[in-house]
């Protein structure tokens, strides 16, 4: 079986490195040569374009930044399913709206390919761990075909129903990412000025009802070491979260938390944060103290 991986950034290129690690052929793709150059290196396949790997591939995955980049990869003039043979099976692991996932199967189906739409959640040690969360919509028979993959991946799979249903529980998740990011820089900022040591406070909360992953990741890869270099960029998670409110709007649904959240966001990515990591919201509220 030949794959494609396209999009080898924070989390594309731990994955597609698992897959070569695993024993599969894997053709990688990326907007810069470096990466591509990097991939090479861990036993990747490179140098053929969107449109040889279309006809050539059997199975193609994207991991890209924004849902614009995944239009233009998959339904672009010089993309995959444009240029696709019957029965390629197209994966795409990037957070996007359950609306373009609908968009891409349909598109697939009348050209007789498939197409899964398999957001992750876990973090770029869980893509170098291969312990990914990953939750499938799509055809079930196409998930049966491509499980080996996902066992590779991930640790926790889940088929969860139709096209763009794996995107509706991502964007859940992302919404909560975002309300614990706000709440952990919030209170670390409240403690710091409280003069209350972070660490010991870390360890108490970390085996308290405010226990959470989000505590963990940022407190301990970021907050101690003041270190904000991105796993996960805040300009992806204000992504994610204008997603999230697209979705809410669409089923008449208000949230008041998340739009305090997405304002804070925005605020944070006007202050020129939005390369760093998401746990930098932490350095708008330290400013915000001030
Ligand atoms: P990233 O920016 O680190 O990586 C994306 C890669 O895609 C980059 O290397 C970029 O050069 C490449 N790219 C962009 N356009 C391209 C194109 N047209 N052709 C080929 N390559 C192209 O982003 P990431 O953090 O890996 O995130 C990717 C997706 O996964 C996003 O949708 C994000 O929301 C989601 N995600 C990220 C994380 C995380 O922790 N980083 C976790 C879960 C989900």
């Amino acid at each position: 079986m030949k794959l494609a991986f396209i999009g080898l950034g924070n989390m594309g290129f731990p994955m597609s490195c698992n897959l070569v690690k695993a024993g599969y052929t894997v053709y990688g793709v990326n907007r810069s040569e470096p990466k591509e150059l990097q991939f090479q290196k861990q036993g990747g396949h490179i140098g053929k374009s969107l449109k040889e790997l279309a006809q050539e591939a059997d199975v193609i995955m994207t991991c890209l930044p924004l849902p614009a980049d995944v239009e233009k990869v998959l339904l672009g003039e010089e993309g995959i399913i444009p240029n696709g043979k019957e029965n390629l099976i197209i994966i795409d692991f990037s957070t996007v709206s359950p609306n373009l996932n609908k968009k891409i199967y349909a598109a697939a189906k009348e050209k007789n390919m498939a197409f899964l739409d398999a957001p992750i959640s876990g973090g770029t040690t869980g893509a170098e761990a291969g312990t990914l969360s990953i939750m499938v919509g799509g055809d079930k028979e196409i998930y049966d075909k491509v499980l080996p993959i996902f066992e590779i991946l991930g640790k926790n799979v889940y088929h969860i129903g139709e096209s763009g249903s794996g995107s509706s529980i991502k964007l859940l998740n992302q919404y909560m990412v975002s309300a614990h990011t706000q709440a952990v820089s919030e209170a670390f900022v409240l403690a710091e000025k409280a003069g209350i040591d972070l660490s010991l406070l870390y360890e108490i909360l970390n085996v308290s009802y405010a226990q959470s992953k989000i505590m963990e990741r940022h407190y301990i890869n970021n907050i101690s070491k003041d270190d904000f270099t991105p796993g996960f960029e805040l300009g992806l998670l204000h992504k994610d979260i204008s997603l999230v409110n697209e979705m809410a709007s669409s089923f008449d649904v208000t949230l008041p938390l998340g739009q305090k959240v997405t304002e804070l966001i925005s605020e944070a990515l006007e202050a020129g944060l939005s390369k760093d990591d998401m746990s930098a919201m932490i350095k708008l509220m330290r400013e915000k103290a001030k």
